[in-house]
């Protein structure tokens, strides 16, 4: 496989200028054989960060959404008005007359319950969780795994070692919402414990991971944290 290169399309961190930074959450991945859109942000954002970025709704084959939320799903009207020749990949458990307008649209609805491969190389982790049904992007490297999740709902470490589990490999970056934003001290050094025993080598929390969560990140990978805001692009040769 060619190089990785992965483009945060919306976070509500800053990281490049001039880029908007409303509560949400959007990357796109460029290089396996499918160019992939992994969230689509909150309404409004994402066509505009995306054309700053000189990304192209053209060059996407698929569109994976982690979770109902809106901060996820907001832009995937905009996105489908645009360029409705893509597969989307949603959690089964999404309301019926999401599905629907998605195929109104001429779009293709993939259901994800287990975990499936989208392309050569790339995963649905498959739908986790009990109330809030979520599923992670697995992109399997010459490096490792890398694991990118939305929210987090149904608990980072829930995720990241079921990931580990479905493709025995290690894991090189997982970056995403970890939802830790209301966390305690003790639960997020529990957390970053977990991620050290499960042998994750680069982390980007970024969305709803909050302040306090990402500081204590950065404190415990420090050079292996990667600081992820809208505009951020990580490729392997950021993760030696
Ligand atoms: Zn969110
Ligand atoms: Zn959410």
């Amino acid at each position: 496989m060619e190089d990785i290169n992965i483009t945060v399309v919306c976070d509500n961190n800053p990281y490049k200028d001039g880029l908007e930074t409303k509560w949400g959450f959007s990357c796109l991945i460029a290089g396996p054989e499918k160019t992939i859109l992994f969230d689509t942000g909150p309404g409004g954002s994402l066509l505009s960060n995306m054309e700053k970025l000189a990304i192209e709704t053209s060059g996407i084959d698929a569109v994976v959404l982690s979770h109902i939320h809106p901060d996820h799903t907001g832009g995937m009207e905009s996105f489908l008005e645009k360029n409705a020749d893509v597969a989307v990949y949603l959690p089964r458990s999404f309301p019926t007359k999401f599905k629907h307008n998605i195929r109104e649209y001429g779009a293709k609805v993939v259901e994800v319950e287990q975990a499936i491969e989208i392309c050569k190389n790339v995963y649905s982790g498959g739908q986790f969780g009990k109330w809030i049904k979520e599923q992670s992007l697995i992109i399997h490297t010459e490096r490792g795994l890398i694991v990118i999740t939305g929210c987090a709902h149904p608990g980072i470490v829930n995720m990241v070692k079921a990931a580990k589990d479905l493709m025995k490999e290690d894991i090189i970056l997982v970056m995403g919402g970890f939802h830790l934003e209301w966390a305690g001290k003790g639960k997020i050094e529990k957390i970053i414990s977990s991620f050290k025993q499960l042998g994750v080598r680069y982390v980007g929390p970024c969305h709803c991971t909050g302040e306090k969560a990402r500081s204590l990140f950065e404190e415990h990978f420090s050079r292996n944290y990667v600081n992820i805001g809208a505009g951020k692009i990580i490729t392997l040769a950021d993760l030696q």
